[in-house]
């Protein structure tokens, strides 16, 4: 039976089996198989790989493997360049786990779909339809083939989730929780006077606050309570460690 050699580096050993991490290893094969079907045969979803060398050529994931050729498996160490989008942020898509993030994330004004319908192959085709980053906790979802923009969320902390997706897509500084978008429903926040919500106000939050702003599509009201706090000071921490 043919066989290549194959090595991943840096964090894709995370999804190896243990005997196959930081080393090179034989990996026989049958047939026609690209590099991509090999690659995910192993456990390691597509969107996470950056770049594959076979025998010193860059390959793209659709090439075939060959008897004997050496592989190698870079991941993504840096952030996507998103520069031809100059005045915009990545956009996202979550699954269903990922609820506490994605609260964070829309807090500080980032836009990003968390449907209903979470079936696989409908977060996949947003994903792919709408140019969304796919965030998931979930190998398989992420090595569905029209799924180009993906990231395996590692942490399991809500918070930890925040800081690790910030940091990977490099946001930390283009984010301002002066333009949040809704925790609820992902729409747009404008500012409200609170004359005109004053009856919608518990007599306590009416009493302690001044600044109010409503969803233009579901009208929750927002204000600067203690999240608010926290979330400022979250942000602080994390760009005083840069
Ligand atoms: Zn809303």
């Amino acid at each position: 039976m043919p066989q290549a050699t194959f090595r991943f580096y840096a964090h894709l050993n995370r999804f190896l089996a243990p005997h196959r991490r930081q080393v090179a290893f034989d990996y026989p094969f049958e047939g026609v198989r690209s590099v991509k079907d090999m690659i995910e045969a192993a456990g390691v979803p597509h969107p996470e790989v950056h770049r594959i060398v076979v025998n010193g050529e860059t390959v793209p994931l659709t090439y075939r493997v060959g008897d004997g050729d050496q592989v190698h498996v870079y991941p993504v160490f840096q952030s996507p360049d998103f520069s031809e989008l100059p005045d915009r942020l990545p956009r996202f898509v979550a699954d269903v786990h990922l609820g506490r993030l994605v609260a964070y994330m829309r807090m500080v004004g980032i836009d990003v779909l968390y449907p209903e319908d979470y079936r696989d192959q409908e977060l996949a085709r947003i994903s792919a339809e709408e140019g969304r980053v796919l965030l998931t906790r979930d190998v398989g979802l992420l090595k569905r083939g029209i799924v180009t923009q993906g990231h395996y969320v590692r942490a399991t902390n809500p918070w930890e989730q925040f800081a690790e997706v910030l940091l990977r897509f490099n946001l930390l500084n283009q984010i301002d929780t002066a333009t949040a978008r809704c925790g609820a429903c992902n729409g747009m926040l404008q500012q409200v006077d609170k004359a005109a919500v004053m009856d919608r106000l518990l007599p306590r939050t009416r009493a302690s606050y001044d600044e109010f702003w409503e969803c233009t599509d579901c009208h929750k009201l927002y204000w600067k309570g203690p999240h608010h706090q926290r979330l400022e000071e979250f942000l602080a921490a994390l760009r005083s460690d840069l």
